[in-house]
């Protein structure tokens, strides 16, 4: 089983208005549902006040997988939870940053980069995203292209370092383009970065953007317990 924690700072914007109607309970709760499959645990978590910011040690040390959902509030997670976050995932945890998570700390961290884009948020407009690396785990299942209804566009110039891979490459109506679904290593973890998701838009209810996230867990769930020797080797594998 593949332990699944989705993290969402929940803000009070999120509770009602046009998000609130849209997902009734919060992101985490729609994603929760949604994600459902026999071979994950999902556990949903929610930005807290307090030093551990939702997120304390026991919950971390058991999540195999953590998705964040992170936005107004990205700023006001604690650095000693950013810490403990990059290290769990050096050591193996999958981590997939949705949405406006591109400016959480932890991803902003791994990534070394400021991570700023461009970005529109316009009524109505769509989008098309493209499978470009049709081979890829995170692409089992999914055709060359799907459209999203209606999203909040994120565009290049996307300032990040080169990715390992992009597996999902979208264009929005007006024009822009954005490497929507791209893939890092940091140590043992494996990161993958998605765009659908902004609070109003329905893009968690399009049943391709649920089986990408799914194969994502998949795909970045680890996959053994090896540990990276790093640091002074003090035996010699062989005598010199
Ligand atoms: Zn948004």
């Amino acid at each position: 089983m593949i332990r699944v924690t989705i993290w969402n700072e929940y803000g009070k914007d999120q509770r009602s208005g046009r998000a609130g109607e849209v997902y009734p309970g919060g992101i985490h709760t729609i994603l929760k549902e949604k994600l459902a499959d026999r071979d994950f645990v999902i556990t949903t978590a929610c930005q807290e006040p307090d030093e551990d910011d939702g997120i304390p040690d026991e919950l971390l040390n058991s999540t195999d997988v953590l998705v964040w959902w992170g936005h107004l509030h990205n700023h006001e997670v604690h650095p000693k939870t950013v810490d403990r976050i990059c290290d769990r995932i050096y050591k193996g945890m999958g981590f997939i940053p949705l949405h406006s998570s591109h400016r959480s700390l932890p991803f902003c961290r791994l990534m070394g980069t400021s991570c700023d884009l461009t970005w529109r948020e316009k009524a109505g407009e769509n989008a098309f995203i493209w499978t470009v690396s049709p081979d890829h785990p995170i692409a089992e299942g999914i055709p060359p292209y799907f459209e999203l209804e209606e999203e909040e566009m994120y565009g290049e110039y996307f300032d990040i370092p080169a990715p390992d891979e992009i597996v999902f490459l979208t264009w929005f109506r007006g024009g822009n383009v954005f490497r929507g679904g791209i893939t890092f290593r940091r140590r043992l973890g494996k990161i993958f970065y998605f765009h659908p998701g902004h609070e109003t838009a329905r893009s968690y209810y399009n049943e391709n953007v649920i089986k990408i996230i799914k194969n994502a867990i998949r795909w970045a769930a680890p996959k053994s317990d090896k540990k990276l020797e790093v640091g002074e080797w003090q035996d010699p594998v062989n005598e010199f």
